[in-house]
């Protein structure tokens, strides 16, 4: 085990949220990185259709490969290991991962969720082609086509009912188990003319990725061309439960509309929440997540006067060494008694006669100090694991995950 890696930000998860709040910290020049398992279920997905910006579609996996890239670009490092282990000491989440240890201040619990799919044959092959979860995400491209809707719950009732929006053609599979649903569901059934088939599965007919039939004994055969699963979710929320977050009665994560879970300094996003799970909303939910840490940091910032002494030791920057222009105006204030003091008092003045210091060439000299008055690299081990070096704005920059 390798020691701790330390960010004032970790995001455990490098999926669709993960990556949305990883863009957005890294904008916001927050030390953060992300630590992901690498089974997003967005790789599953051939074509997406329903991501805003995207007319022909886009793979699951070529949009994270993309966020992926935008994330990198802010400096936000994304460390392939799965954790295992989460605990809050005093002020620190700590966390195990299989290969390092890690603690943060705060935390984003972006790990998603796991659908489970049916259980016969052939089904790993036709995931995201012609075997689906969602119908948002997919009844469209199946219009007009023969669905079997696999289940045996009231969801598989209210999911073929929902169907007929797109097709003529909708039955439910049992896969050989007794109907579960309940009276109204049952007379729903009846009332939509929903054929309900309860022979055990024994194999899928397929063409490549394409399902054509479900197979049933004595060489009874249903024709079809996509299945879509109902059997439930597997909400990752061990993680959360262990640091005493709350979950609901199905699992998911309880969050505010800001997305703070029960557990100050702890937050999540995505799937692992109660939201629809869908990949703009993950990634809006990733977003409003950042964003929500990022002023709970600047408002402790502004509690604890650490940006008043970022804010002092940036302006001693500026008049020993900023761009000659700038260094003038700040000693024709007459405040250098003010700045030369090893840190800003409550209530001392501020030069006023100053530009705002708005230029990338001289405030980007001091990006190394962040705002919560702490370098960004420090007391981060270096790890061959993670890309060292991200491209910023036509400059190189040591990503802080990685010092
Ligand atoms: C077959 C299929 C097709 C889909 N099609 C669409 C579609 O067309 N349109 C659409 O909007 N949505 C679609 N979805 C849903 C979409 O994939 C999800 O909404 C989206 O991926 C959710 O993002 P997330 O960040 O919450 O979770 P994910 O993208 O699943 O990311 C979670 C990440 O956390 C990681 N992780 C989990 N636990 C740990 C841990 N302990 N340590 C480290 N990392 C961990 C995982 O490895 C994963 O990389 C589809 C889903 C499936 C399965």
């Amino acid at each position: 085990m390798l020691k701790n890696q330390t960010a004032e930000i970790i995001i455990i998860g490098g999926g669709i949220a993960g990556l949305s709040a990883a863009i957005y910290l890294g904008r916001a020049e927050r030390n953060a990185f992300v630590i992901d398992a690498g089974k997003s279920m967005a790789r599953w997905e051939p074509d997406v259709e329903n991501y805003l910006g995207f007319p022909e579609g886009i793979a699951g996996s070529e949009l994270l490969r993309r966020g992926q890239e935008q994330a990198s670009r802010y400096g936000v490092g994304i460390i392939r290991d799965e954790i295992v282990k989460a605990e809050r000491k005093q002020d620190l989440f700590k966390l195990r991962g299989r290969t390092h240890s890690y603690a943060a201040r705060r935390l984003l619990l972006a790990n998603g969720i796991f659908h489970r799919p049916a259980e016969i044959d052939g089904v790993p092959e036709c995931l995201g082609h012609s075997m689906f979860f969602c119908k948002d995400c997919d009844g469209f491209r199946v219009r007009g086509k023969r669905i079997a809707i696999y289940g045996r719950g009231n969801e598989a009732v209210e999911y073929a009912l929902a169907m007929t929006f797109y097709s003529a053609c909708v039955a439910i599979v049992t896969d050989g188990k007794r109907p579960r649903w309940d009276r109204q569901h049952a007379g729903w059934i009846k009332k939509y003319e929903i054929p309900v088939y309860q022979e055990r599965i024994v194999a899928v007919g397929r063409e490549g990725c394409e399902v054509r039939s479900l197979k049933f004994p004595k060489g009874l055969e249903l024709e079809v061309d996509a299945v879509f699963t109902t059997r439930g979710d597997i909400y990752f929320n061990g993680l959360a439960t262990s640091l005493g977050a709350r979950v609901d009665a199905e699992g998911q994560v309880v969050v505010d509309l800001d997305m703070r879970t029960t557990v100050k300094g702890l937050y999540a996003a995505g799937c692992v929440t109660p939201a629809n799970c869908q990949m703009i909303i993950a990634a809006g939910q990733g977003a409003t997540a950042a964003q929500t840490i990022n002023h709970d940091l600047f408002q402790e910032s502004l509690a604890t006067h650490s940006l008043q002494r970022y804010r002092g030791q940036q302006l001693q920057d500026l008049a020993r060494s900023g761009a000659s222009e700038d260094r003038k105006k700040i000693l024709a204030t007459n405040h250098a008694s003010a700045l030369d003091a090893p840190g800003l008092q409550a209530g001392s003045q501020w030069p006023t006669a100053t530009k705002p210091v708005k230029s990338r060439k001289t405030y980007g000299k001091r990006r190394e100090i962040n705002r919560s008055g702490s370098s960004r690299g420090q007391g981060l081990q270096s790890m061959d694991a993670v890309r060292k070096v991200s491209r910023v704005h036509g400059r190189r920059r040591r990503s802080p995950a990685i010092g």
